[in-house]
């Protein structure tokens, strides 16, 4: 049974005040809070178990290196990829990304390849393939969303010609919510033998990710939205994909041999993870992980579903507010504005004179606002530890807002 309120207790700065109110902590889309278990590691591991990783023989060391080494396995059991092998630990998402654009697709493409984005894409997953449009004359096709947020994976499909390499979308939508049908898409991609990127940083907190079923080429996490520390995070690399990789980070750790005139590399993964990688956040992802597949993501799936459609029916309800983005398979992220209204910074300000903490802008997704013609928007974005009660705070928030400044 779900209980909340035990979840909760988990994470201990929910239970502070801001501006003399209860925090309601609404801005999990940016970055999620932290339950004990994941501080209380952070702190072991600095207090009694650190050494650096791969290099030591003492205690510590190799201490450390099972534990940071451990969280590989872990992280291929929450995506469900059979192999530890396939996961390259880094700093986040845009790390990720980065690593494929540079260590991936810029060896293999030239002027006049083509890569498909979605519109509703974040800029971690637009500005690496500006830098091969800038250096080698890739170029972006775009797919847009409709009118409810929807993506189609239809016109994805038909987007694809002879020269396309590479389709990379996300998962669920950081501004509106919407959760692709990535599973179609890497299918029917496959069928044409283009490989698939998808951006899970958003999704993989909200359901459970089963990477081997979608049958992606590349599916790209960050920790600090996983209730774990900034600065970790992951991306499975299919095999296939693995072999035709270079390396995109030079130094330490992912060598196996450097003379004066060559160096052979490490085996994957570890050809990818160049230097001292970010070892305490990678052990606090671990614990993290641990802690959602211990409630069980089915069970966060159905209590957020629940607050999903709550927030919805009372959004809705104000019929001076615009939701962007209606989505049938629209999951807890509820982008809006006020009709009338001051801009989504005035918004968001009193908002946090009420407690409750929401963000405001463009949500590094300019490409979507300016489809959807909006030029900034608030944004509530839930996660496991939110109430029905903390919807309610929010409401008479904006009502307040809608009174200011209406
Ligand atoms: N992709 C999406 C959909 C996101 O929401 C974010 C973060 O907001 C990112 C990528 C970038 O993640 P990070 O900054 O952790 O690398």
């Amino acid at each position: 049974m779900y209980d909340v309120q035990n979840i909760r207790a988990d994470f201990p700065i929910l239970s502070q005040q801001v501006n003399g109110k209860p925090l309601v902590y609404l801005d999990n889309g940016a970055s999620a809070q932290k339950p004990n278990v994941v501080i209380d590691a952070i702190n072991t591991a600095y207090a009694a178990e650190y050494a650096n990783v791969h290099r030591g023989l003492h205690t510590l060391s190799t201490i450390a290196t099972e534990k940071y080494e451990g969280v590989r396995a872990k992280i291929a059991r929450f995506l469900n990829v059979p192999s530890e092998d396939s996961i390259i630990l880094n700093s986040g998402t845009t790390e990720g990304i980065n690593m494929v654009s540079y260590g991936w697709a810029a060896p293999r493409m030239q002027a006049g390849d083509e890569i498909i984005l979605s519109i509703m894409e974040h800029h971690a997953n637009i500005v690496p393939w500006h830098f091969l449009r800038e250096r080698l004359g890739v170029v972006i096709k775009w797919v847009d969303v409709d009118s409810n947020g929807d993506l189609d994976s239809d016109a994805v499909l038909a987007a694809i010609t002879p020269k396309t390499k590479l389709i990379a979308v996300t998962h669920m939508s950081n501004v509106l919510g919407t959760v692709i049908d990535v599973k179609a898409i890497c299918a029917c991609a496959k069928a044409k033998g283009v490989p698939v990127l998808i951006d899970g940083s958003q999704s993989a907190v909200h359901m459970p990710v089963d990477v081997t079923d979608i049958g992606a080429d590349f599916y790209a996490i960050t920790g600090h939205k996983l209730y774990g520390p900034s600065g970790s995070g992951a991306i499975y690399v299919a095999p296939e994909r693995m072999a035709e990789m270079r390396p995109f980070l030079g130094g330490g750790d992912m060598i196996r041999d450097v003379t004066r005139n060559a160096v052979t590399y490490n085996d994957a993964p570890m050809k990818f993870e160049a230097g001292t990688p970010g070892i305490v956040q990678t052990i606090g992802l671990g614990v993290a992980l641990d802690y959602m597949m211990d409630v069980g993501m089915d069970a966060i799936a159905a209590h957020e579903a629940d607050l999903c459609a709550y927030a919805r029916g009372r959004l809705d309800g104000l019929n001076w507010l615009n939701v962007q983005g209606q989505s049938a398979t629209k999951g807890a992220i509820f982008s809006f504005t006020i009709d009338g209204a001051a801009h989504a910074h005035d918004i968001s300000t009193v908002l946090d004179k009420k407690g409750v903490a929401v963000r405001a802008g463009t949500h590094c997704a300019m490409p979507l606002m300016e489809h959807m013609g909006v030029g900034a928007t608030c944004r509530a974005s839930f996660a496991m530890y939110n109430t029905r009660e903390e919807v309610d705070v929010l409401i008479d928030a904006l009502e307040l807002c809608h009174d200011l400044f209406a």
